[in-house]
């Protein structure tokens, strides 16, 4: 049964909704609604203009209205007075094809029409700075070595426990935090969920932190690489699928014999031809995980100080190891390493469903199973091939890539390749002080 959204907010003392959405760059988009005009919201929408956001809208097109899914709704655990509402985006009736919720929705529906229930869980690492943003907000987080730092973690704790408390509150089973392999950088996990709910999470993981950690007097980043010289914000995604969404999923599709750590791996065979699927067009989907000029820092990137940047190079799989780009930590799911924390909430699901039911279609072969170190021994695998070395390489293969364009949608593709075409454009007209360096007394 829906919810009444007015109802709601009588019951639980809600005086805003905050409508919200996400466009193409990944940001999130806002109206905030006095509860006593949210009835005929949650049946129209809220009117946005669509131009004055990343969604490759014009000024001229009709009003864009987020209607709200009320299935969604979270009162912000730090302000229970406001309730936040993921919505998708209409135009004149249609869904509007491009929007990133809208992407994942249909990619979802195709997956259930063969069967497929995908569930995943994701790992947004993050940094706490100073409110500038350029530097750690922490002095003494100085350690060569800082992951699952000790002191570090709890001279942070008022804020991590803060987040972790209110996904509690909020009922995702958070399981762990830690210090993560960066000064600065922290990780909080909780239970993976089916695709859109994890999504939804995903996003409101990202604007829960960064309110957080803005009343402490930080500010949050998930920005992939924040920091030259130590290692990014990596999202890695872990996948399974499953027979029924929800609580009536039982049997875990992709669950196969073996450990996943010597041996066979423990994917099936339609776990290993989704697998195929993502080797098959990971040059491609990095234009989607990957998706900024930043995130180019992180991947392929020389050894940071703490000695390893645990971000892939190479498009290779692996059992329980962490220098490939895919890992099978154990049965039945696999981990998908190269997205970072730049990468959209939705398209990154959208573009792993994308890339798995044509792997099944096809009936992929993931190739080798390498069981090395990648970082000291790379070069030993012969015709691995090298993740994009920065954004328009990876457009470039996006663009190439019919299949997974088409599986995308069309007016996804255009939109999304046009958006970002032009602000690769807007990065190489930019002077930088390398330029000078390299070139002034040439
Ligand atoms: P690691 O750091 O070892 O990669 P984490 O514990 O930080 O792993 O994160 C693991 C993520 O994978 C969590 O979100 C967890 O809920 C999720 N996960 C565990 N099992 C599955 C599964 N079968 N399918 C999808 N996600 C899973
Ligand atoms: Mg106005
Ligand atoms: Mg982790
Ligand atoms: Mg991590
Ligand atoms: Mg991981």
């Amino acid at each position: 049964m829906t919810q009444d959204l007015a109802e709601f907010a009588a019951k639980n003392g809600v005086k805003y909704f905050m409508i919200s959405f996400t466009d193409l760059f990944g940001y999130q988009r806002a109206k905030l609604v006095p509860a006593q005009a949210i009835a005929d919201m949650q049946k129209d929408g809220a009117g946005f203009a669509g131009f004055a956001t990343w969604l490759d809208l014009t000024p001229a097109h009709p009003d864009m209205l987020a209607v709200p899914d009320p299935s969604s709704v979270i009162q912000l655990p730090w302000k229970p007075e406001v309730a936040w509402l993921a919505s998708n985006c209409v135009m004149e009736d249609a869904p509007v094809a491009q929007a990133p919720r809208n992407v994942l929705s249909r990619l979802i529906d195709e997956a259930a029409e063969e069967g497929l229930h995908v569930k995943t869980g994701v790992e947004a690492e993050f940094f706490l700075l100073t409110p500038e943003g350029d530097e750690i907000s922490d002095p003494f987080d100085t350690a060569a070595k800082p992951c699952y730092d000790q002191q570090a973690v709890m001279r942070r704790y008022e804020v991590v426990r803060e987040i972790c408390d209110y996904m509690l509150e909020l009922g995702w089973n958070p399981y762990q935090n830690d210090h993560e392999d960066a000064n600065g950088q922290f990780e909080m996990n909780w239970d993976f969920d089916d695709v859109m709910k994890t999504a939804d999470k995903h996003s409101f993981f990202k604007f829960m932190t960064k309110s957080v950690a803005e009343k402490h007097g930080f500010r949050a980043t998930f920005m992939p690489k924040p920091i030259e010289g130590l290692t990014g914000n990596g999202c890695h995604a872990h996948i399974s699928v499953w027979d029924e969404p929800g609580d009536k999923a039982k049997t875990n599709v992709f669950a196969g014999e073996g450990e996943g750590q010597t041996g066979e791996v423990g994917l099936s065979e339609r776990g290993k031809h989704f697998l195929g699927g993502i080797m098959k067009h990971a040059s491609a989907l990095a234009a989607i995980t990957n998706p900024t000029v930043n995130s180019y820092k992180r991947i392929n990137a020389p050894r940071t100080t703490s000695g390893a940047t645990w971000a892939p190079n190479t498009v290779t799989w692996t059992g329980n190891n962490r220098t490939h780009m895919v890992r099978v930590p154990g049965p039945g799911r696999f981990e998908l390493r190269l997205p970072d924390g730049a990468a959209n909430p939705y398209l990154l699901q959208a573009v792993i469903i994308a890339a798995g039911l044509s792997g099944i279609r096809s009936k992929a072969d993931p190739g080798k199973r390498h069981d090395i170190d990648m970082y000291a021994e790379g070069h030993k695998v012969r015709g691995a091939p090298k993740l994009p070395l920065n954004m328009l390489d990876a457009l470039r293969d996006y663009d190439r890539d019919k299949e997974l364009k088409a599986a995308m949608g069309e007016d996804f593709s255009r939109a999304y390749l046009k958006m970002k075409r032009e602000e690769w454009n807007s990065f190489v007209q930019h002077f930088s002080r390398w330029e000078r360096e390299h070139t002034l007394d040439i």
